[in-house]
């Protein structure tokens, strides 16, 4: 048993000052139990806790390490950046260069830094209300965007590992001009367009939701979400917070080619930092002060350091490095569905690009009610004997496993190694 005796002593004292321990409730292990490990470092595929444990990290952040921790070309990037100066509240010369960036991978014309995937995604509801001077959203349960208030409704990430379908705080009126539509349905949005099309700003959705665990959109969900959206003078947000740059250079948008009238980044493209973006049709940007009326800002926002290791990502992030990437994937979700199939576990491996999750149920989950119905003990039992065999699995069955270009041979002969270890205690 490895020791995870410092961490359950800064557990203790982070309770007494910090509300559950934890400043993001998922990483305090609710839904899988225990003491969460306080990490110390990171080095490539590699997390290093308080205690000293070693494990190969699988959740890279929740996402923007896709070239693994401490990649040299970013912390030399961020130490240049550092000793310039950490924030001037003007703009600068990053910032251009990481929107040029931006603009050249993605269908966006123009884009705003910001410095959370929860303001991208409200900034760009706030537009499209501005744009289109209507009050209506559409949201898919299941879908995380964030934590702001309207969009905290039947969301999946912390929300679904919780148990909770809203929160508390967040008011009626918050969320009366939030209609929640269930995942690929279709027929639900048709519907919602015909009772409410003229007073519909926008719909809002995962590109490739990932936050109920993988939930592909089946049969052109995305596409037919576009024509309706068209069709009624709506505009269609992607939300690319999570898929954006991981699932290939230009994220989920380089996989089915549906372009959102805006489209919303985040983790990857801040390299660990906090930076985050909306972009979209020039004419729709254009609507945003100081050129129009729709107010956003922000102290922090194409903060040097930030722009510093977002570019120093998106630059690493190669073909190269994203096939490596894939190729580690693939390994990985062949290696947790193998053990699980020999200790007899019902399972179902959904695949997102070099995305997966992993379901601890039998049968196609196209929704969040589908998502719902997984053994929970059972992923708790797997994720425990995987970290006491020095892998770390996403504390909650309904996120994605993430990997990066820096899982090497070795990383995956750990997770080799340790594969059945949990399959069996999952059994
Ligand atoms: N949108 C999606 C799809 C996400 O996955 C997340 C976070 O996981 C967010 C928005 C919110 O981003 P942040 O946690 O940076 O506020």
């Amino acid at each position: 048993m490895t020791s995870d005796r410092i961490s359950q002593e800064l557990f203790t004292r982070a309770g007494a000052v910090v509300p559950g321990g934890v400043n993001s409730p998922v990483r305090a292990f609710r839904a899988v139990g225990g003491t969460p490990r306080f990490i110390a470092s990171a080095r490539g595929p590699y997390l290093t806790d308080a205690d000293g444990n070693e494990y190969v990290d699988l959740v890279c952040s929740w996402g923007p390490m896709i070239l693994g921790h401490a990649h040299p070309a970013v912390v030399e990037a961020v130490q240049r950046a550092a000793a310039l100066g950490t924030s001037y509240g003007a703009p600068t010369r990053g910032e251009v260069e990481l929107a040029e960036e931006i603009v050249a991978r993605t269908p966006v014309e123009q884009v705003r830094l910001v410095s959370s995937g929860t303001e991208a995604t409200m900034s760009a509801i706030r537009l499209a209300r501005g744009f289109t001077g209507r009050s209506k959203i559409v949201k898919f349960s299941g879908c995380y965007h964030g934590h702001s208030d309207g969009l905290l409704a039947s969301a999946g990430s912390g929300v679904a590992t919780f148990g909770l379908p809203d929160s508390p705080g967040v008011t009626g009126a918050a969320t009366a001009d939030t209609i929640v539509l269930g995942y690929n349905d279709l027929a639900a949005v048709e519907e919602a367009f015909a009772a409410h099309g003229d007073e519909i700003a926008c719909v809002i959705t995962e590109a490739c939701p990932a936050n109920m665990g993988i939930v592909p959109p089946l049969d052109d969900f995305n596409l037919r979400l576009k024509g309706l959206c068209a069709q009624y003078g709506a505009l269609l947000i992607m939300d690319e917070v999570l898929t954006g740059f991981r699932v290939s250079r230009s994220g989920w948008y380089g996989v089915d080619g549906v372009a959102g009238d805006l489209v919303t980044f985040g983790k990857v493209m801040g390299g660990g930092l906090p930076a985050a973006a909306f972009g979209g049709r020039a004419d729709i940007m254009a609507k945003l002060a100081p050129a129009g009326p729709v107010y956003q800002a922000g102290t922090l926002s194409g903060n040097p350091l930030a722009t510093a290791a977002g570019l120093a990502t998106l630059r690493g992030a190669t073909d190269e490095a994203y096939a490596r990437v894939d190729r580690a994937a693939e390994t990985v979700a062949g290696l947790a569905t193998a053990a699980l199939a020999k200790e007899g576990v019902p399972h179902r491996l959904q695949v997102a690009g070099n995305l997966f999750s992993i379901f601890f149920a039998d049968g196609e989950v196209r929704d969040f009610a589908a998502a719902q119905r997984q053994d929970t003990r059972r992923y708790a039992a797997f994720f425990h004997a995987a970290l006491e065999h020095g892998v770390y699995l996403p504390p909650s069955s309904y996120e994605a496993w993430f990997l990066s270009s820096a899982h090497d041979d070795a990383a995956l002969e750990r997770i080799a190694d340790a594969m059945p270890y949990a399959a069996r205690a999952a059994a």
